[in-house]
């Protein structure tokens, strides 16, 4: 029985399921996304790299030697650990090809890594009937979870970063996924320029209400050759301090549902790509952080 002050991680949902440790597996499919390629528009949200988010997939390369190279790093850095394995297209958005190309890749990937799971984060508009039917077949073998991208519940704001869809979309989405069985974990950015503590929290209870199972709470990560990063050093616009940070994740985690679970508290980026904030670097520190708070706080 989990303890009832005890965040509910990505960890523990899944040793629930699967009664042991589950590893990702992260795999670029070679997708690309309908903010860059033209169809809604080719500049890309503002804080998007152009590694669309995928900034630590598996690059270049077949499915398979991406799987086998994913393994093998792994295994150097765990020996040989009693696990299994997801795989997790991260990198653009991984539903957006004909569904015979996704059928292809999805298959052949959850082959190659002998996995129980597959995570494929994606935009809510790029989820057709055809693409859901396809999700739940594959449900039906393996645990099958989809990452959306809401980022914010604030439509201003959503037009700023150039998401590129309504949040109605987002709602017929959570809807017809959790209709259809399968779990949803939506990525809420943390720090937008403009955007209030009270926006934020909004952005949460949105996604929460929704229907959203996971949660995965992205600290703003101003990086290199994106639009906001020109944005930033034309005008720089005030980012999160860590105690801040810290204190303020607290305060959403407290007021959370027991049942979400959190899959992420702050964020990865390459160093070399980091501008602000520069503190988050250290994510060792800020997860210890809030658990400190946490405990503090009782
Ligand atoms: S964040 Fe996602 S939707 Fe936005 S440009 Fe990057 S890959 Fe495309």
């Amino acid at each position: 029985m989990r303890p009832q002050n005890e965040i509910y991680t990505a960890n523990i949902y899944y040793r629930e399921i699967f009664g042991k440790k589950l590893v990702k597996l992260s795999v670029d499919g070679g997708f690309t996304c309908p903010v860059r390629d033209g169809r809604i528009s080719s500049e890309g949200c503002i804080f998007c790299s152009g590694l669309g988010s995928g900034d630590f997939a598996a690059r270049g390369g077949g499915i398979k030697e991406q799987i086998t190279e994913a393994k093998a790093r792994l295994s150097e850095k765990w020996g040989k650990a009693d696990c299994e394995y997801m795989v997790y297209f991260q990198a653009f958005t991984n539903t957006y090809a004909p569904v015979g190309v996704l059928r292809e890749k999805y298959y052949a990937a959850l082959e190659a890594a002998d996995a129980k799971a597959l995570s494929v984060a994606t935009r809510p508009d790029c989820l057709g009937d055809d693409v859901l039917e396809l999700l739940k077949e594959i449900s039906q073998k393996y645990y099958v979870t989809v990452e959306l991208g809401l980022q914010t519940s604030n439509e201003k704001t959503a037009e700023f970063i150039g998401r590129g869809y309504k949040n109605e979309v987002y709602l017929d989405a959570v809807k017809r996924l959790n209709d259809a069985g399968i779990d949803v974990i939506t990525h809420i950015i943390l720090g937008l320029p403009d955007e209030s503590k009270e926006d934020m929290r909004h952005s949460v209870d949105f996604a929460v209400k929704a229907g959203t199972k996971g949660l995965k709470l992205q600290l703003l990560h101003i990086l290199k050759g994106t639009r906001l990063a020109e944005i930033y050093e034309k005008q720089p616009f005030r980012v999160f301090e860590k105690n801040e940070y810290i204190n303020f994740v607290c305060d959403i985690l407290e007021s959370l549902p027991k049942d979400i679970v959190i899959h992420r508290l702050t964020g990865d980026a390459p160093k070399d790509l980091m501008i602000e904030p520069w503190w988050s670097l250290d994510k060792r520190s800020v997860l210890n952080g809030i658990n400190k708070q946490l405990k503090k706080r009782g």
